[in-house]
């Protein structure tokens, strides 16, 4: 009991402190966008958008970061697709002016480089005035260190992005058809219907012209259905039944850290895989009792395996553009193959590596929870020892 109610008031100050820190974050961004809007003429329309983990509450390790991306509307463009895969976009304007036409290339497409320079430099002009917020040259996002007084230091990456209005690139079909059976034709149709993002390329060398490519983002679709997921309207609502989905994503990640934190050679991987592996894991278990919030052991373990035969296929494709591989350019083979090891090791041997570190963003609700999936996985099947009590004694 005495370690429940100390758990709990670790969880209630590390809410607080997530609260402070989100309300820095918010005046630091409400700054930036009333500097853009007021001061310059190209990023004068930009508008907020807040998809990061910390929004979707999918965060147990680094409370601290923070994400936000900026997003500039662009209207009649063109955007062609860079090779046969899907992922990345050059982007150019029909006819006539526009307040991006300083970044044109010779070849008439927006250069994503020269933006991003002049966005990181409106950025430090502005935070300059700000009392412990320093600039770091992250790519591609530009990221804030904010060491204000009386808390924790806070990172703040803020991201640049296109905001296209128009149908979505034809290399998304089959992508996000699949949650037809899980959430229904009605709830693509919305989604469909929401424009998506373009953000500067980062990854990759190449040519100068393809590292000056975009790369598409569907992040505001994602945070969507993550928090509408439910085949169920009412799914985790006050009058419907728990389900674990979040729940399983969010140790998912944490594993991930954690592993990554061990093995700097693990550095590739990313939460966005353990996102696109939980998105295709939804669409194949598409009912909300196959997630029974009381089933989350079994349902962890389930998902683990899934991203374990992702990582042994060295295939997992982008939710919404089926021909990219998420782990195709950049991943070699072995280093799937030693992470799907190291997964499989620690679901078999109980966790250790949750033991080795504390979770106070946990809170005591979640641990009753993993208890009771516990109990129930251990009548059905005898293979599940580990996550609940590793989170429990850490
Ligand atoms: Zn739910």
């Amino acid at each position: 009991v005495f370690m429940d109610i100390s758990r709990d008031i670790l969880y209630l100050f590390n809410w607080v402190r997530k609260s402070e820190s989100a309300s820095i974050v918010n005046d630091t961004v409400k700054h930036i966008m009333d500097h853009m809007k007021k001061c310059t003429e190209c990023f004068k329309d930009v508008n907020e958008l807040r998809t990061g983990s910390y929004y979707e509450n999918l965060k147990i390790s680094n409370p601290d970061e923070f994400d936000v991306m900026l997003t500039v509307p662009v209207e009649r463009v063109d955007i062609r697709p860079f090779g046969d895969v899907g992922a990345f976009y050059s982007v150019a304007f029909k006819r006539g002016k526009h307040s991006l036409d300083r970044f044109l290339c010779e070849d008439s497409t927006i250069s994503a480089s020269g933006m991003l320079t002049e966005f990181r430099n409106e950025v430090k002009k502005c935070v300059k005035i700000l009392k412990g917020v320093y600039v770091y040259s992250g790519c591609p996002a530009v990221t804030l260190l904010i060491n204000g007084t009386g808390t924790v230091p806070i990172s703040l990456d803020i991201v640049l992005g296109l905001e296209v209005r128009s149908s979505w690139p034809t290399l998304t079909q089959g992508g996000i058809d699949k949650i037809d059976i899980w959430l229904g034709t009605k709830v693509k149709k919305e989604q469909k219907l929401k424009g998506y993002y373009l953000v500067p390329k980062y990854e990759g060398k190449g040519t100068v012209e393809r590292d000056d490519a975009w790369r598409i983002s569907f992040s505001h679709v994602e945070k969507s259905i993550l928090t509408n997921h439910g085949s169920q309207k009412t799914c985790c609502e006050a009058s419907g039944t728990r389900c674990c989905r979040k729940l399983c994503l969010k140790l998912l990640k944490h594993l991930l850290d954690l592993l990554k934190a061990e093995n700097p050679s693990l550095s590739k991987f990313c939460s966005y895989h353990a996102k696109t592996t939980l998105l295709h894991a939804c669409c194949s278990r598409t009912q909300d009792s196959d997630w029974e919030a009381a089933q989350l052991g079994l349902c962890f373990q389930q998902l683990l395996e899934d991203f374990e035969g992702h990582l042994k296929d060295g295939m997992l494709p982008n939710f919404f553009i089926p021909k990219h591989n998420l782990l195709g350019s950049g991943h070699d083979r072995r280093s799937c193959q030693f992470l799907a090891r190291r997964i499989e090791e620690e679901r078999n041997n109980g966790f250790p590596i949750f033991r080795k570190m504390s979770t106070p963003s946990i809170p005591c609700r979640v641990f009753v929870h993993l208890c009771v999936g516990l109990g129930q996985t251990r009548r059905k099947k005898q293979i599940f020892p580990g996550v609940c009590f590793a989170l429990l004694s850490c």
